[in-house]
């Protein structure tokens, strides 16, 4: 008989305890750094190397893993990669972990998969939890505004999602500064304060730094979590030398090659060469930068390779 060996987390995965930071003004702590499942957990990537990277994650403290219903290619598989994790190797950690998704980019044909209505929302939770595998999500987000829908009734489903039991807190990806203060406002008057705002932020893009969002969320008491916080890897030695045939740039998606501007090159190699006076790698010297801005709970970082991820740990103090 053919017994599997299960996997077991490493004992040392909490030794760390420069890993946690509060989540605003809220119970959670989370990981300094944050895994992202956008790309390379999908149908297309090999699933053993997803796994290696999700094991590795968490023997090293990393419990944030991050998801939306489209991450893939194709849509939703991303959320089923974590399923099979959960099966085979994650479920006796289930609550060592926190899982979030998100909907509000187009998931499924017709008028009800996409932006900001209660109709789907509250399928889409439904269905990320089942493709999951999950009775529960820690964190659901709406993941973009709809200036279409009353903010009123995206908002009252966010409400009602953690009513009942679906999610444990909210949050609220890429509104703008004066949506997202009438969302705040909203939230905490239902008791189901905000717990977190997810916005792209890095070396090349300060915008949640110059539209005011990461103040607002310090005086708040909400947590900000980082999104790219490398520039999709812009900011790491991947395209110093050119482009790799296997880098999100050769595979013509989300980061298209017209982002390589001489400036941005120049950037990097700048970076590059303080990283190496101090004895650091050039994505650690990025992610410590976007740490060091008052507010940020976490960076929520994409890889795909253990040795990656193993780099970008590096930006959390031992
Ligand atoms: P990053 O900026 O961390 O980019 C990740 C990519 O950079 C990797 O896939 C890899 O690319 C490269 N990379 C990472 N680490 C290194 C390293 N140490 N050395 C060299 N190259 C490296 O983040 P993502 O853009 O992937 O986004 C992270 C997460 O943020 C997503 O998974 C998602 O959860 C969230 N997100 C949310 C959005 C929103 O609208 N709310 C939008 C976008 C992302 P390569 O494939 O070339 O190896």
């Amino acid at each position: 008989m053919n017994i599997r060996q299960r996997w077991i987390a490493s004992e040392g995965r909490y030794d760390n305890n420069a890993m946690y930071q509060r989540c605003g003004r809220s119970g959670v702590l989370l990981p300094k750094v944050s895994l992202g499942f956008w790309q390379n957990f999908g149908a297309n990537d090999p699933y053993e190397r997803s796994r290696l990277i999700a094991q590795y994650a968490f023997d090293h403290g990393v419990t944030h893993f991050d998801l939306a219903n489209n991450y893939g290619p194709p849509y939703g598989s991303a959320e089923e990669t974590m399923g099979r994790l959960m099966d085979d190797d994650l479920r006796p950690y289930r609550d060592e972990l926190f899982i979030s998704s998100k909907a509000g980019y187009d998931m499924w044909p017709g008028p009800y998969g996409n932006w900001g209505s209660r109709k789907y929302l509250m399928r889409s939770v439904e269905q990320s939890l089942r493709r999951m595998k999950l009775d529960y999500l820690d964190l659901f987000y709406s993941h973009r505004l709809d200036a279409e829908t009353p903010l009123e009734e995206t908002l009252e489903a966010l409400v009602d999602i953690v009513r009942q039991g679906k999610a444990l807190y909210v949050g609220i990806s890429n509104w703008p500064l004066e949506q997202l203060a009438f969302g705040e406002a909203y939230l905490r008057a239902r008791d189901v304060p905000l717990l977190i705002y997810q916005g792209q932020l890095n070396l090349l893009d300060r915008k949640p730094v110059e539209t005011g969002i990461l103040k607002f969320c310090r005086e708040k008491g909400i947590g900000f979590i980082a999104f790219s916080p490398l520039a999709q890897g812009l900011l790491t030695d991947r395209y110093v030398d050119g482009i790799s045939p296997d880098s999100r740039m050769a595979r013509a998606g989300s980061l298209t090659k017209d982002r390589l501007t001489p400036e941005v090159l120049d950037a990097v190699r700048d970076l590059q060469c303080q990283a190496k006076a101090k004895g650091r790698s050039t994505a650690e010297e990025a992610l410590r930068w976007v740490l060091d801005q008052e507010g940020v709970t976490s960076v929520l970082v994409g890889a795909s390779s253990v040795a990656q991820l193993a780099d970008n740990l590096k930006c959390v103090e031992v």
